[in-house]
């Protein structure tokens, strides 16, 4: 009897070790619908077309459905424009049309850029603030627990500038 209650117990610890090893990713319910999309720079400013760039190579390369188009080739908008407001926010994902109009995933997002913050910045820290950006259009959500992730407001934005392995983890669940 009491050889079976330990075997009980270490089958419960065990369940709940397993149970424990869960991905830190979130989801955003307002990320775009499909992981592919023209990006369009309208920026009134060339400063930050090295970040841009570089930002898209850097979802573009890890094993998810990611890929951008060279060109439109729908009348959905996907932007990035610059704006300048003196506080702390670096930039924001706002989706602005939904699939079934009240509800779903995004059809139509546009992100902003605050010159405030940026202008002065590395193009690493402005990469890493593009990357995280997107990373709301692939339908992650901010400050996962634990995994380093490019999601986290905590990241080190002059070194974390690509998509770490949570974020593509992520990204493979939603796509
Ligand atoms: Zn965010």
């Amino acid at each position: 009897m009491k050889k079976k209650v330990v075997m009980l117990l270490l089958t419960m610890i065990f369940l709940l070790s397993c149970t424990g090893i869960t991905y830190a990713y979130t989801y955003y319910g307002s990320g775009h619908n499909i992981a592919h999309f023209h990006l369009q720079n309208d920026c009134t400013t060339t400063l930050y077309n090295t970040a841009i760039t570089s930002s898209k190579s850097a979802w573009t390369n890890t094993s998810t459905p990611v890929y951008f188009l060279s060109s439109n080739d729908t009348d959905h908008y996907h932007g990035i424009e610059n704006y300048s407001y003196a506080d702390t926010t670096n930039a924001y994902y706002s989706p602005s049309w939904w699939e079934y109009i009240f509800f779903g995933r995004a059809t139509v997002f546009t992100i902003y850029l605050n010159d405030y913050k940026l202008s002065n910045a590395t193009d690493n820290y402005r990469q890493s603030v593009i990357v995280h950006e997107l990373g709301h259009a692939f339908c992650l959500d901010d400050n996962p627990a634990e995994s380093p992730s490019i999601m986290r407001y905590d990241r080190n934005r002059e070194t974390m500038i690509v998509p770490q392995q949570d974020d593509i983890d992520g990204v493979n669940e939603y796509y």
